[in-house]
């Protein structure tokens, strides 16, 4: 597999990971790594609470992917 992006820019790169939104095949330049947290739900006598857990979720995703996802939170 070669990167998606770089194939459009006319060069060939090496794929290393693939957006996990919408399938495209990324180099080591072009991939956007990420990593989001995890919650426990803690039961407290006062109700419930939210900690973040220390290890945290990786996902690949591709520069257009990301740039997508990132304007749906600014809107939240
Ligand atoms: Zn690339
Ligand atoms: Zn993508």
């Amino acid at each position: 597999m070669v990167c998606y992006v770089c194939a459009g820019e006319g060069k060939r790169s090496d794929a290393v990971a693939i957006c996990i939104l919408c399938g495209m095949a990324l180099c080591a330049e072009h991939v956007v790594r990420e990593e989001l947290p995890v919650l426990a739900r803690l039961h407290t006598g006062m109700g419930e609470t939210r900690r973040e857990l220390p290890e945290r979720l990786p996902r690949f995703l591709c520069p257009a992917c990301s740039r997508a996802l990132h304007q749906a939170e600014g809107e939240a």
